[in-house]
């Protein structure tokens, strides 16, 4: 019957991220002892007092439609984030609030391309924006990068990218799957290559800000020049641990805004009345409250890039920031393990999984086919269980 359904379902590759994390909980059902870091998802619980603001707001009868980009005092509290943080400075009515920051990127993208436009993702970028720009009936091109340049892509490679129907370009630092994290400066040299095509916009998805281990992080709209073309997208879900509250959001030009909030107000409406109040609570506190998770991730990164170092034939690099580390594994293609034979990333995964019960994401779904993501944000117990399993099986 697939053939009943439209062209634009058929053609939408499956999510890799959430594929691999079905078929992990799919593999614990039967009996299986999988340790899963596959999905990118805080092992945290949401702090207390973000808990208590969403009982509070269930109490004081928070039950009725929300506006659909946000409860102004939501959108008062991510303005003044942005300033506290990034030294932004947005208004309310340049802030929508969405179901999780996926869906703020999807606004954003409907509302921006048409078809044949071209979208620009400098690689290894995370799974969902190609199938986002594919969605939007844009096409996209990647720009790539390697390890040895830590996963960054140079200003000369984006000036060769760019053509006439470049649109937009997607821009994500810390970045998923490789941690990296661009410097001021860097950020400043790809602006002066945007400088010259002022038809080109930019995604520039900050989500992981907080995750960031001693790094400067800078965002793009505080570049003079690319603040009226740039759409800052953020969230709470990995910082405060709240992936499942689904509660992300844009502060961008209000043309684009306004754009985005009559775009969901066709297709879900305003977010979670709930998640939104808890929001506010998680935004009004000082960054100082999640910093015991932060120092945790850190503890964890070190602890996984030390272990791995040991395995033969894992290449890395020193993420930044997020919760994942990147390796480059083709020195195993070509080769047969156990029977196994692997000839790509998506072969090296499945082995893991088959083998040593331990579900990662190949780097293809990333536009970096030599590369598997393992995210660490599991305990540290299972951690070393996992990477000890690996080095058996490889060994
Ligand atoms: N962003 C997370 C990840 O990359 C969550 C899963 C998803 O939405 O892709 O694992």
């Amino acid at each position: 019957m697939t053939d009943q359904l439209s062209n634009r379902i058929n053609s939408l590759p499956i999510s890799e991220t959430l594929a691999m994390a079905a078929k992990a909980r799919e593999l614990r059902a039967e009996g299986k002892d999988i340790i899963s870091l596959s999905l990118g998802e805080p092992d945290f619980n949401t702090p207390e007092f973000i808990k208590e603001a969403a009982k509070q707001a269930i109490d004081d009868n928070y039950n009725s439609y929300s506006p659909v980009d946000g409860y102004l005092d939501l959108k008062q509290a991510i303005c003044a984030k942005f300033k506290r943080d990034n030294n932004l400075d947005y208004k309310p009515n340049q802030v929508v609030v969405s179901t999780g920051a996926k869906q703020s990127i999807a606004n954003v993208a409907m509302v921006l391309l048409n078809p044949g436009d071209e979208v620009l993702l400098p690689a290894p970028y995370w799974v969902s924006y190609s199938a986002i720009a594919t969605l939007a009936e844009a096409t996209y091109k990647e720009i790539p990068s390697t390890i040895e340049t830590n996963f960054k892509i140079t200003p000369q490679q984006l000036e060769e990218a760019i053509t006439p129907k470049t649109k937009l370009i997607f821009f994500n630092s810390p970045n998923n799957p490789s941690g990296t994290v661009y410097s001021e400066k860097e950020y400043r040299a790809l602006a002066e290559v945007l400088e010259k095509h002022p038809n080109i916009y930019v995604i520039s998805d900050e989500i992981y800000e907080h995750i960031n281990y001693g790094e400067t992080i800078f965002s793009f709209a505080k570049i003079a020049s690319m603040y009226n073309r740039t759409i800052t997208i953020n969230g709470v879900a990995k910082a405060f641990a709240m992936t499942g509250w689904r509660i992300g959001y844009i502060g961008a030009p209000e043309w684009i805004a306004k754009a985005c909030t009559k775009m969901q107000g066709q297709i879900t409406s305003g977010a979670n009345c709930i998640a939104q109040r808890a929001t506010i609570a998680a935004l009004e506190a000082p960054v100082s409250k999640i910093q015991y998770m932060v120092d945790e991730f850190k503890n964890r990164r070190n602890m996984v890039l030390e272990l791995l170092g040991e395995i033969e034939g894992f290449e890395l690099n020193i993420p930044g920031g997020a919760f994942y580390v990147f390796p480059n594994i083709s020195a195993f293609f070509g080769k047969e393990i156990n029977g196994f034979k692997i000839n790509t990333a998506s072969d090296f995964s499945m082995f893991l999984l088959n083998e040593a019960n331990i579900a990662t994401v190949s780097g293809e779904a990333f536009g970096a086919p030599n590369c598997i993501r393992i995210s660490y944000a599991a305990s540290e117990a299972q951690l070393r269980e996992a990477i000890k399993r690996i080095k058996n099986v490889l060994s």
